[in-house]
């Protein structure tokens, strides 16, 4: 047994505040765009890490150009942490846009500037510090950390995140901390479903020149249909009581965040955004057919048969025939509570290094959180980022940030690992 207290290892954290730093530059400086780019560098750099720090860990891929590294220490038994973040980054794009060199990893007095600063090469310095300052701490664990570093997430996760949750690997977990961008005074613990409607409209073709007296104009009968997508857009979520209080904090951090009055609205109700459309072949024939697919955000509680119903009263009220849907279903909404082990934590050593409230609070989009989620673990994502710049030119990230989320991860697995 060792007698190592939390206080020796925050400590050791503290003084290590500049190899964070460091780890965090080095990653930028290594290009692993997606699309296009190659993941293995980082990857190599991510194994060479953890070699060096003495944690054993194993490469599993379902595709060789996107490779995730699996890591674990500590005792088999106990509470066991999973952390979890990308490598890859979205393309740096026209560098004229750009201040600063993308693949830089410029440290300034105050930010570290690069193509995935924020989005999450931070973060993921932040993961592989932590377990190393524990290593280093001989602290012992009452339980363990599992380290799921995926390089495929900016393309959809099919081989990242999705992939190893469906093999099997978050098996077990009692918690899973995602170190993506978040600010530092919300904690990601939901989020909405989203789910495709697909309306087909079929007409009757003419020749263009005798539209409005003959054929069957596909596209105008869609257009009926599509503007009655207030039907869809009043769908409120259905919530148990003990979810109240957290809905309430996710519209008031989603005013905020957004900074547009009334925005809050969007936890809560269904999201619709008519994002495709295509139909008819020439200006001078009257189209049969045309096609629209509406990208749903849906709330907490509202399901399948909601939605449907919803869909067919759409097209009932348009008065027209003709009009077919397709529901493509891709997750449904998944939450957290607040009262885990996980949010817990991370939000009382948040709120101890920041000084500030710290609020947990659900996400209007959707993120690789979910995979977890429908696994049974509860997960939050936390980590450092300035949001300006997050997919767009000159993305950097305060230091002050990177130093406290690495603190923040450092006490937290502390607190769930039982070192006192
Ligand atoms: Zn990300």
């Amino acid at each position: 047994m060792s007698n190592v207290t939390r206080n020796d290892v925050w400590e050791l954290a503290k003084s290590r505040s500049n190899d964070l730093v460091k780890l965090a530059s080095d990653l930028i400086r290594i290009p692993s765009e997606n699309p296009v780019g190659t993941q293995r560098d980082v990857i190599d750099f991510v194994e060479k890490y953890l070699s060096d720090a003495g944690i054993s860990y194993e490469e599993v891929s379902c595709n060789p150009d996107h490779p995730n590294v699996l890591a674990k220490m500590g005792s088999d038994e106990g509470f066991s942490v999973i952390l979890n973040g990308h490598v890859d980054v979205v393309p740096a794009g026209d560098r004229s846009q750009w201040d600063y060199d993308p693949f830089g990893g410029e440290i300034t007095d105050k930010r570290i500037l690069g193509r995935g600063a924020s989005d999450m090469k931070a973060g993921v310095a932040g993961l592989l510090f932590a377990m190393k300052v524990l290593k280093d701490s001989g602290a012992d664990l009452k339980g363990n950390i599992r380290l799921h570093i995926v390089s495929d997430e900016e393309s959809g996760s099919e081989y990242g995140t999705t992939w190893l949750c469906e093999q099997g690997y978050a098996e077990g977990a009692n918690a899973a901390i995602i170190a993506e961008p978040t600010t530092n005074w919300t904690i990601e613990s939901g989020q909405k479903g989203n789910l495709h409607i697909v309306f087909k409209s079929t007409g009757k073709s003419a020749h263009g020149s005798l539209g409005n007296y003959k054929g069957d104009n596909a596209i105008l009968k869609l257009n009926k249909v599509l503007a009655n997508i207030e039907m869809l857009t009043k769908i409120e979520g259905h919530y148990p009581k003990d979810l109240l209080q957290s809905l309430a904090n996710s519209q008031m951090v989603a005013e905020k965040e957004l900074d547009m009055k009334g925005i809050g609205n969007v936890i809560n109700h269904v999201s619709a955004n008519v994002g495709l459309i295509s139909g008819g072949t020439r200006p001078n024939m009257v189209p049969d057919y045309c096609e629209a697919t509406i990208d749903c955000r849906l709330p907490y509680g509202v399901d399948h048969e909601e939605i449907e119903n919803t869909v067919k009263e759409m097209i009932k009220a348009a008065g027209v025939e003709g009009v077919e849907y397709e529901l493509i279903w891709k997750s449904e909404a998944n939450v957290t509570r607040d009262d885990s082990d996980i949010v817990q934590a991370i939000k009382k050593n948040a709120e101890a290094i920041w000084g500030i409230t710290v609020y947990p609070a659900w996400q209007w989009a959707c993120s690789d959180a979910r995979e977890y989620r429908l696994k049974g673990v509860p997960t939050i994502q936390y980590g450092p980022s300035n949001t300006e710049g997050i997919h767009a030119p000159n993305e950097n990230v305060d230091i002050e940030d990177v130093v406290n989320a690495g603190q923040i991860y450092v006490l937290s697995l502390c607190d769930l690992l039982g070192v006192k």
